[in-house]
């Protein structure tokens, strides 16, 4: 079985980044998002297991003493990571996985030489990024100031990605994420089954 290819999606807080893999995985069959691990609490109308793994502080450090995450980082005051053996069991099983992580993380998937796809998502602009933090929960508006200069200094690493996407339009956004993983798809199609059968197909009787 082909393993599963590895896209990590950034942007600054308040552009819309899980919104749009939300939908994206909905879309895409064998597309998955890793569930993270959180020390942050849970927002109103946030689950356990399905927008992260929330574990307190001394949890976090235990599993990141051990090396149970292919990365962290601190991120507004609370620690995010990438649980390492949820990804591999998901690309074992030839699921593509989507992480949804700052540019912190992605820098240290990058530095540990971990093959990935990356995707850095813009907002139109900074008044538009300044308008959807307002209409988020209350707890986000709090810390406004502070996503909005995290926002300058990620934009600035917008250039390290694979890909750029703007999140103007909604839907034309999706479908820009949709085409990136369809191709990524397709330049790994050598490697898998079904096509090698087809290639094997084609070789001369005396070959
Ligand atoms: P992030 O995960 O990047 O912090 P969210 O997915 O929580 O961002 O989205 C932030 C807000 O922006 C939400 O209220 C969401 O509905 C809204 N949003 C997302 N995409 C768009 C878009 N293309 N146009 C307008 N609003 C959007
Ligand atoms: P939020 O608290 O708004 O859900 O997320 C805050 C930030 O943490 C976002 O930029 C999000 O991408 C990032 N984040 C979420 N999970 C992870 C993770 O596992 N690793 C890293 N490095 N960042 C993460």
């Amino acid at each position: 079985m082909r393993r599963g290819l590895l896209f990590i999606v950034s942007a600054p807080s308040g552009t819309g980044k899980t919104t749009l893999v939300e939908r994206l995985v909905q879309l895409v069959p064998d597309l998955v998002r890793s569930c993270s691990y959180t020390s942050r609490p849970p927002r109103p109308g946030e689950a356990d297991g399905v927008d992260y793994n929330f574990v307190d502080e001394s949890r976090f450090a235990e599993m990141a003493a051990a090396g149970g995450f292919l990365e962290w980082a601190e991120v507004f005051g609370h620690r995010y990571g990438t649980g390492a053996d949820d990804t591999e069991r998901l690309r074992q099983a030839g699921r593509d996985v989507v992480l949804v992580i700052d540019v912190q993380g992605a820098q240290k998937v990058r530095e540990r030489g971990v093959d990935a796809v990356s995707i850095f998502v813009l907002p139109p602009s900074y008044s538009a990024l300044e308008q959807r933090l307002r209409r988020r929960a209350a707890a986000d508006r709090t810390q406004l100031q502070g996503r909005l200069e995290a926002a300058r200094r990620e934009v600035a690493a917008a250039g390290r990605y694979d890909y750029l996407v703007v999140n103007d339009d909604f839907e034309r956004c999706v479908a820009q994420l949709r085409s990136i993983v369809i191709a990524e798809r397709s330049r790994t199609a050598a490697a898998d089954d079904a096509v090698g059968r087809i290639v094997a197909g084609f070789a001369a009787p005396d070959d």
